[in-house]
């Protein structure tokens, strides 16, 4: 594949609105940025040119990798396989945790990128033999455009989909994509709507709405929370999500917990202490949470799958390898209960 500078590739946005005097209101996420001629949104994707916006993140990823899936993470969605990973340039957060803000917080016309229209993607991804792409190291929200041709012609192809995002999305785009989207991680980040505000830049209840119509749509979800000191590893909040995911119908949803390692603009806060990780798992199963997993300490043995009926191990995990895996058929071998998730 050649890379170029990617300056060029604009096409009209989705889910605009024009204002007067030439600007633009892109509907596409909660922030709604009023944009004037010229002007850039906040997520530096999109573009007032001439009273019309434009998606400048389109066939034009400047990541592109093959993954295992349990990176993602996804653990209940075909474990073991490969999936076709891409981003463009951008986000609508501003995370101070960001570990790939080199490429979220800078924009598609200043990244070298892959020229890799719909198309091609589908081309990569069947003579690999991939049977599923991912958008993600970034926000595929604001690269809708493309994640929802991409995902369009996917699932005519057979290849399944995944976002791994912010939730940060507004209803009705998120509505549209659901037919095509196969499996989504959301993060979410805390359940403080002031501490969201204070480590993203966005806001919680968006995200909550998400949470509810990938559900409601029959999307597979799995949830991550890193946890980060000091911001979001207070035992109360960690308790008022999991009661909230429970009285929501998210019990059966996989919960990531996932270690902070310092980064970006908290190069000084130490990584999570295991016991902070350990206290929160211990918060959500007694809150009632099935599967409830800790991600990014591979020694600590809990990223293992455990039947929630007879408590035998089912699938076996090392970092992001699949050593055992005893579910067949989407259920338990030992005792046939059912474990939701797309196991083929
Ligand atoms: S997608 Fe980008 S331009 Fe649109 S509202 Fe969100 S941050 Fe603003």
């Amino acid at each position: 594949m050649e890379t170029f500078l990617a300056s060029n590739l604009i096409r009209p946005a989705l889910y605009q609105q024009p204002l007067e005097n030439g600007a633009v209101k892109c509907l596409l996420c909660p922030h709604q940025c009023v944009l004037y001629e010229e002007k850039t949104g906040l997520c530096h994707t999109r573009q007032n040119r001439n009273g019309v916006l434009y998606t400048l993140a389109y066939g034009n990823p400047c990541s592109l990798n093959v993954d295992p899936i349990e990176k993602k993470p996804l653990f209940h969605f075909l474990p073991g396989s490969k999936i076709l990973s891409l981003a463009t340039a951008g986000c609508n957060f501003k995370c101070l945790n960001c570990q790939n803000w080199e490429i979220s917080q800078s924009s598609p016309q200043k990244l070298r990128a892959y020229d890799l229209p719909p198309e091609a993607v589908m081309e990569l991804a069947g003579e690999n033999n991939i049977p599923s792409i991912a958008f993600t190291y970034t926000e595929p929200t604001v690269f809708y455009e493309y994640v929802f041709d991409t995902a369009k012609l996917a699932h005519e192809k057979n290849i399944k989909t995944v976002i791994v995002s912010n939730g940060y999305i507004n209803e009705k785009p998120l509505q549209d994509l659901c037919p095509f989207l196969n499996a989504a991680n959301i993060d979410l980040k805390c359940f403080d709507t002031h501490l969201y505000r204070k480590l993203t830049g966005g806001s919680l209840e968006p995200v909550l709405k998400t949470l509810k119509t990938l559900k409601e749509q029959g999307v597979w979800l799995e949830i991550t929370n890193l946890i980060v000191p000091t911001y979001s590893d207070s035992a109360e909040m960690i308790t008022s999500m999991c009661k909230w995911l429970v009285d929501n119908g998210f019990e059966d949803t996989p919960l990531h917990f996932s270690r902070f390692f310092p980064a970006h603009q908290l190069p000084n806060l130490p990584p999570t202490p295991i016991k902070t990780l350990l206290a929160a798992r211990e918060i959500a199963q007694t809150a009632g949470m099935k599967y409830v997993y800790v991600g990014n300490v591979p020694t600590l043995g809990y990223e293992n799958t455990v039947c929630p009926s007879c408590q035998k191990l089912l699938i076996e995990r090392t970092g992001f390898t699949v050593n055992k895996n005893f579910i067949n058929e989407g259920k338990c071998m030992f005792c046939h209960a059912p474990i939701p998730g797309v196991w083929q």
